[in-house]
């Protein structure tokens, strides 16, 4: 169905937040997207980028690119087939990587995780209802939330380049999430 590759790349945090990092550039397009007010890991409500990573001094980049079998890409034929095939192969990704850094965090202390798009911890968000996140121990703020610019992170870093389709999946998808150590 699919393979994956992993690229990493690790700078210190200053130099991330200053060439990486532009809140005002996204905040449109973080208003637009239908997760807005509807995640806790997503805006608003996310921590100001500068005084969430004060406390560490290097950032490890990590992108795991999902690259689609042909067949897969075939059968993407109607948005709910895309969205069924992108779950069982990105999604399922994208949950493997961040349980990954939660164990990572344990062995590391002081570290704390960034991580590859939203919070999907919960089959409906809590805070749909209005509640309080039910699962904060296991709920990390999406990078692209802080105002990163994933595009450039990830040509310029991972030497990737991200891909989108109007329909159906691209070629591959890239997850990628930060790993911040003191
Ligand atoms: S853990 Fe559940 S309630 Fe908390 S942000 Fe994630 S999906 Fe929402």
């Amino acid at each position: 169905m699919y393979t994956t590759q992993v690229q990493t790349a690790a700078l210190p945090v200053s130099r991330w937040l200053a060439e990486y990092c532009d809140p005002r550039r996204f905040r449109d397009a973080c208003r637009a997207c239908p997760d807005y007010g509807n995640i806790w890991s997503c805006p608003p409500g996310v921590p100001d980028a500068a005084q969430a990573f004060a406390p560490f001094r290097t950032v490890h980049i990590i992108g795991v690119r999902v690259n689609y079998a042909p067949e897969t890409l075939a059968r993407a034929r109607t948005p709910e087939l895309t969205e069924q095939l992108r779950q069982a192969s990105y999604g399922a990704v994208k949950k493997l990587l961040l349980s990954t850094l939660l164990e990572l965090e344990r062995a590391v202390p002081g570290s704390w995780t960034a991580a590859a798009g939203r919070c999907e911890q919960c089959a409906r968000c809590a805070r749909r209802d209005g509640l309080p996140c039910a699962r904060p121990e296991r709920m990390r703020y999406s990078l692209s939330a802080f105002g990163f610019d994933l595009v450039r992170i990830a040509r310029e870093l991972l030497g990737m380049e991200l891909l989108w389709t109007q329909t159906g999946l691209p070629a591959y998808n890239v997850a990628i999430a930060a790993f911040l150590t003191p």
